[in-house]
């Protein structure tokens, strides 16, 4: 007989620390036809209206977070200081989307150019319906919050799977946002496994899936969406590297150093994974890098990793590159279920699992480059491109790195910075997936351009579209685009 329910637990201890139901496709089908009557609600409510709902649902949010904090801590076992500083974050990013979406998403006139002469051309983004969002456990607030603030903000309505090892999570959001918006279930969340997120995808009602995860469930999540031609925007895992050049502040990279690979357990999917550090500054950097490493304790300064079998893809990385490189901080011996320590190793060849799979452990590789051009390159020969950070002094020479990195997102002199600064887009090249999240950009990707040309008077002598279009009318266009664009500029 199948479970009509499942647990989640609290990765450190093991309890149980909710039970939800498994909704199969039937219940998903039904969360769906009720979201596509909120949405055409929730589309005519008036700009203003959605952002007052919005800044309210903020506020929400702000009151309940302590309450949300030790949610997180419970599901997903980081400590609540590091749930809080999550949650603060996607609270700043719904009052961004809540107070810019009319003026990014709303109708403006655009220049017609010379065949539109006589035409008014205006384009607008509208919202797409129903947005089915599949979230993931590592930052069951913010990650998701990213795709859902965005799409609401953009007039959608959200149907949201969240992580089986974080439903009350998703659940709470969905709760929360009715305190706003009692009148319609605006914003929903469906719980169960890995078929309840299928079944969503497959849905042809939504207009649009905002997949978080792995870029194997993703290439499968995008399998479902093609059978309806369903968009998708998939932010996946992530390799990101850490380039520390010869005038870098030294103490400053190495704390952000640590904080990037280990915070979170190193479950970040812009988590630091691959450190490459400038001849001339590395042992100085190596010092300052171990002797922090060696004060940071997992149980203490970061939770247990939560998903359990996540412990095999770290050990297996953790042997590897112990066998083949130089061990700098900890060992095989750091992994002890479910807690894993700082793990620090050098010399780690470019081509072993260690430096080319997503570890999403608290780990890291460290390796000697001749100088920033290496390091750079060394950095870009990832198949995945989420984000990256640079540590250099020289503005003008950070900046460049930074720009030719193969990413998304670069963090200069900082770490993750980005993803605080709600108007920047968020998402990879490559096997860290495509479109955006957060910004204007995250604002239009849950939104179709929609573009309108109305004539406002007839040209004379001019009528090109149709069969009574003479001989003369043409040669009137030869000279005009002759005029206009037959000079060659070399
Ligand atoms: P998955 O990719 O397996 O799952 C992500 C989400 O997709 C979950 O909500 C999951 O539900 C759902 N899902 C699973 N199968 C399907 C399906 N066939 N159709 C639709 N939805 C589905 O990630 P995991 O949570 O298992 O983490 C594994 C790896 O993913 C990590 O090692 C890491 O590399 C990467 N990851 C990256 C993240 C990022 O932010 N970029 C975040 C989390 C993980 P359910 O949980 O119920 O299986």
């Amino acid at each position: 007989m199948t479970t009509l329910t499942f647990d989640s637990l609290n990765p450190a201890t093991g309890e149980v620390v909710g039970t939800h139901p498994k909704q199969g496709p039937e219940a998903v089908r039904e969360a769906v036809g009720r979201a596509e009557r909120a949405a055409v609600w929730w589309a005519e409510l008036a700009p203003a209206e959605r952002r007052l709902r919005l800044l309210d649902y903020k506020a929400v949010l702000t009151r309940e977070l302590r309450e949300l904090a030790a949610l997180v801590h419970a599901e997903n076992g980081k400590p609540a200081g590091d749930a809080t500083l999550e949650i603060a974050t996607t609270i700043a990013h719904v009052d961004w989307a809540a107070r810019n979406a009319e003026k990014v998403l709303r109708r403006r006139r655009v220049p017609t150019g010379f065949m539109g002469v006589n035409l008014a051309a205006t384009l607008e983004y509208l919202p797409l319906g129903v947005v089915g969002v599949i979230g993931p456990w590592n930052y069951p607030v913010f990650t998701p919050m990213g795709s859902i603030a965005y799409a609401l903000a953009a007039g959608n309505a959200v149907v949201f799977k969240p992580s089986e090892l974080t439903p009350g999570v998703g659940v709470r959001l969905a709760e929360l946002f009715a305190e706003s918006v009692p009148e319609e279930p605006v914003f929903q969340t469906v719980t169960g496994l890995g078929e309840t997120g299928a079944a969503l995808a497959s849905d042809p009602r939504v207009g649009k899936v905002a997949f978080t995860g792995s870029t194997a469930t993703a290439k499968r999540v995008m399998a479902a969406c093609a059978e309806n031609l369903t968009p998708i925007v998939a932010e996946c895992g992530g390799k990101d590297a850490f380039i520390v050049d010869a005038d870098a502040d030294l103490p400053a990279a190495a704390d952000a150093c640590l904080w990037g690979a280990m915070s979170n357990a190193g479950q970040t999917c812009t988590g630091v994974e691959r450190v490459y550090v400038v001849d001339a500054v590395y042992e100085p950097f190596m010092r300052e890098l171990s002797e922090r490493a060696a004060r940071v304790k997992a149980g203490e300064h970061y939770g247990p990793i939560t998903m359990p079998g996540q412990l095999d893809v770290i050990r297996r990385h953790i042997d590897d590159a112990t066998k083949s490189g130089k061990v700098v901080t900890g060992g095989p011996g750091s992994v002890r279920p479910p807690y894993v320590d700082p793990v620090i190793v050098e010399d780690v060849p470019e081509d072993s699992p260690a430096v080319r799979e997503e570890t999403f452990g608290p780990t890291v590789t460290v390796r000697r480059t001749r100088d920033a051009r290496e390091a750079l390159e060394l950095a870009n020969a990832s198949a995945y491109g989420l984000a990256g950070t640079v540590f250099a002094r020289d503005r003008r020479r950070a900046m460049e790195l930074a720009r030719l990195m193969r990413t998304g997102m670069t963090a200069v002199n900082s770490i993750i910075s980005f993803a605080g600064v709600p108007a920047l887009p968020f998402g990879g090249v490559g096997d860290s997936g495509f479109g955006r999240i957060h910004g204007a950009d995250g604002l239009r990707e849950f939104a179709r351009a929609k573009a309108i040309s109305r004539r406002r008077f007839a040209l004379p002598g001019m009528n090109l579209t149709s069969f009574a279009r003479t001989g003369d009318e043409l040669e009137r266009l030869i000279r005009i685009v002759t005029f206009l664009h037959g000079r060659r500029k070399r």
